[in-house]
This record gives C-alpha cells, structure tokens and sequence, in this order.
C-alpha cells in the first residue's frame, strides 16, 4: 500500500467527477514516461519553463510548451471550493461543477464536445479550488479555448430536468463516498471535531440537507459570484506556441467583463492543544481493525516550503513503499500490520494533519501496535533517520516530482493545484532545486516536531466480535 501524496499533489480530498479516460497509461506510454524521467532528471533545470500573461480584465494564463507529443492539456481554475461555500449550502460548490458540464447554450454537453474533438475531459472540486481538465489533440486547442470562454460568460441553468439529475447524482455520490464505505461516516466525525470551526470540518459534498436544498437560482448565485475572469487562471500545456496561445486566449476571453472582487473569509479554530479526540467505530464490515493517526504538520505559509518539503522526505523514509523503515519494522519483522499508508498535503491553503493508516493483522491488538509504534517513533525523534534512509526517500520525492513534471496529465494536475493554493509559478519552478537542498538535519528537526507529540486523533475501526 502506498499512497503517500506528498510532493506537489494536493488530491487526497479531493472530490473527483467525470473520470472518463483519466489514469490509463499504455505499456509505450510507461516505457516513454520512465525514459523522461531519466532525462529530466538528467537536465533538471528548469522544470517547467512557464511562460505567464494577465490579460486586462484579470485573467491569468500560464502556457507551458512541451512537444513530445501532438497532445494539449488545457486547464481553468476557479478560486472557489468547498470552504467557500455558504452555511446552508455546504458542497454547492461541487455542484455547480457537475453542472458546469452543461456548459451553455453553444455548449451543452461539455463531455460529449470534447470526446468528438478525440480528447475527454475532467473536474475536480476540493476545499480550495475547482479545476476543469481537458486533454486533446493539440489541433483541438482553439475548440477547447472557445468553450471553457463560453461558459465562463454564458453558464446560465435553462433545463430543470438535467438540474434535478445531478442533483440526485450528487446525492448518489455522497452515498458512495461517505456513507456507505466502513470508515465514511467515522472519518466525517473526526474531519469535523479536528476542524470544529474552520470549513475544513466540513465535507467537501456537502450534507444531505444541503444538497437537498440547492436551487438552479442558488447555483447561479454562485457562479455569478466566482466564475469571473478575474478570479481564474488558464493554463495551457502541450504542443503549442506559446504566443500564438496568449493570442488565442485574448481573443476567447478577453471580451468577458472581471466581475466585484470576491474575497475569502477563512476563520481559525480555537486553540486545541492537548486535546486528543479518539473515536472507535464497530462494524461487521471489516475483517481486521484500521487504525487512524492524525499529527499536527507545519505548513508553508507559517513554516515555509523548505520545512514542509523536508517532512516530506522523512514521511517518506518513514511510510512509503516497501523497503521503508517502518514497514520493514511493523510488516516484515513484527507481522503487526498488513501495510501502511500516509498522506500529507504540502499545499493546502490552511494547515492539515500528517494522517497514518494502518491495517492490523487479525489477532493482533491495538494496544499492543500502539505500544510498538510509539516505540518506534519516539527511537525517531531521538536519534533521527539513517543517512541511507534519508537518501533514498529523498531520491523517491524527487523521482516522484519529475515524474509529475513530465506527464502531460498529471503535470496539468499539479501546476493547477499549486497554484490554486497559493504558489508562484517561481515555486514550482525550485521545487526540484528546493527538494535536492534538504538535509538530513532538517528533516530529522521537523520529524522530531511532529512526532514528539501526541497524535491529535486517533481513529479506530474495528471488527464487532474482537473490539476492546
Ligand atoms: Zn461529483
């Protein structure tokens, strides 16, 4: 198990729609990735190359030439997501997305308009941000521009029928992805006790009553108030020419009036410290127990990308992969646990927890793991990662970053990400630079810091017949 989304990844909660055609790479497809990535590895600097225009009415557009293949990956980013929504319309955010697939009047089968063109598309809505997707063949770039233009102007609700569709098919959703799986409904409880006043206690969805109660005039509301040119960036990577992009931009959206300024309100949560919240949840739906840690994590805008980039690569050293020290520990040698996964999001707007995942070996008892793993952990804190271990972490995070850097697809994903959260397109650039600069002596510091703590929570699922 791995899914350690650590470096440059912002998706771990994330809801994704519209899948189609998203994460299926062919055999020559890999060969071609791997040979890039020992290439750029090789080349390293830069990164991207990024070249960047804000047109007048405030629209930003960022294009990335990259002629490998006669693809293009256009994105728009909205700066609105879940935490921006109203209190009695939690996850309208969301919904809007899905009907922003009805686009326009000019256009309104977004899907079915891309798929003719050879390319698909995609949305994501998080916290912080909504982001739409399409890869195309790189002729289709003038088609893809018109649209994602049309509907930033013209987005308007005219059919209740296709209104009321989605609307069940959030509602289906919100089934799907928090109330029926083992762990949704526990993990709902601790997102909102570990944020008690913040949005990021909410779920991003939205609550039953929530999406029982959006209306097509609630929806534009939204979209009225955030979808300005003013409040989105357009980037566009691929092969194309740059100037012949930013032309092409101007003329789809530079007649698209910005829109009053929106501003963010985010409110802080009371001070926590020493409060440890523990939730248990028994099911006859699993078989073994899981377990949840949560840590406090630095984040970039108080501690700085360095900090957070060097816990990075010990949560690396630590969780990722199989040959990493506590797996070798817990899976290997102990047999505690069948494996273990962790994820931490460097570029969240506000600060999140480290979480730890683990799956216990049936028979085996949370005390006893917990016993172990405190142990363990505290042997971290006082006398820090190996060197080799440092080493090859460190060589996983930046191998996993050029790799995000030389996939069309996933290289959209996260220049869209980190810059919907607050970095600059000179951040992204040094990220390489930047992961290449830590040392050990940092990493084993801000290890130490998370670590010599209690978890802040800790969720448990348990098989009914063995809890205790
Ligand atoms: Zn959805």
């Amino acid at each position: 198990m791995k899914t350690l989304s650590v470096v440059l990844c912002c998706m771990s909660a994330v809801v994704f729609c519209n899948l189609e055609g998203a994460e299926k790479l062919s055999k020559g497809t890999k060969l071609m990735l791997e040979r890039n990535k020992k290439d750029a590895a090789k080349k390293k600097k830069p990164l991207l190359n990024a070249q960047t225009k804000v047109l007048k009415n405030g629209l930003h557009v960022v294009v990335v030439e990259d002629h490998q293949v006669p693809r293009v990956s256009v994105g728009v980013l909205y700066h609105v997501g879940s935490c921006d929504d109203p209190e009695n319309l939690l996850g309208i955010s969301h919904m809007l997305e899905h009907m922003f697939f009805h686009g326009s009047k000019k256009y309104p089968n977004v899907s079915e308009t891309i798929s003719t063109l050879g390319g698909s598309t995609n949305a994501f809505t998080s916290e912080d941000c909504t982001m739409y997707i399409e890869d195309c063949p790189s002729d289709a770039v003038d088609v893809v521009l018109l649209l994602e233009a049309d509907r930033m102007a013209n987005f308007f609700l005219h059919d209740d029928v296709v209104f009321q569709k989605e609307r069940k098919a959030v509602f289906e959703e919100r089934l799907m992805r928090v109330e029926n799986p083992p762990l949704g409904i526990a993990n709902e409880y601790i997102t909102n006790a570990l944020s008690p006043q913040h949005p990021y206690g909410r779920e991003i969805i939205g609550m039953r009553h929530h999406i029982l109660a959006y209306s097509r005039e609630a929806v534009m509301e939204h979209y009225r108030k955030w979808y300005g040119p003013n409040n989105a960036t357009l980037v566009v990577i691929g092969d194309v020419n740059a100037a012949e992009i930013f032309k092409k931009a101007e003329n789809a959206f530079g007649g698209i009036k910005a829109r009053p300024a929106v501003r963010r309100e985010r409110v802080q949560n009371a001070i926590t410290e020493g409060i440890q919240h523990t939730v248990q949840y028994c099911t006859d739906k699993v078989e073994s127990e899981k377990v949840s840690l949560f840590y406090q994590a630095p984040h970039h805008k108080a501690d700085g990308l360095d900090t957070c980039y060097a816990l990075c690569i010990g949560l690396d050293a630590l969780f990722e992969g199989v040959v990493c020290k506590f797996c070798r520990h817990f899976v290997d040698k102990k047999g505690l646990v069948f494996g273990m996964d962790c994820s931490y999001d460097v570029e969240s707007w506000d600060p999140k927890p480290v979480v730890i995942q683990v799956s216990l070996v049936p028979g085996v008892q949370y005390k006893k793991f917990s016993q172990e793993f405190e142990k363990e952990i505290q042997k971290v804190v006082a006398h820090g990662l190996d060197p080799r271990e440092f080493d090859r972490a460190k060589k996983s995070c930046i191998t996993d970053m050029v790799h995000l850097a030389t996939d069309g697809h996933q290289k959209i994903r996260m220049m869209l990400a980190c810059l919907a959260l607050g970095l600059s397109i000179d951040d992204i650039e040094k990220t390489h630079d930047r992961l290449e600069a830590v040392t050990l002596e940092q990493t084993n510091a801000v290890l130490k810091r998370v670590f010599a703590k209690e978890p802040v929570a800790i969720v448990r699922l348990c098989p009914e017949a063995t809890a205790k």
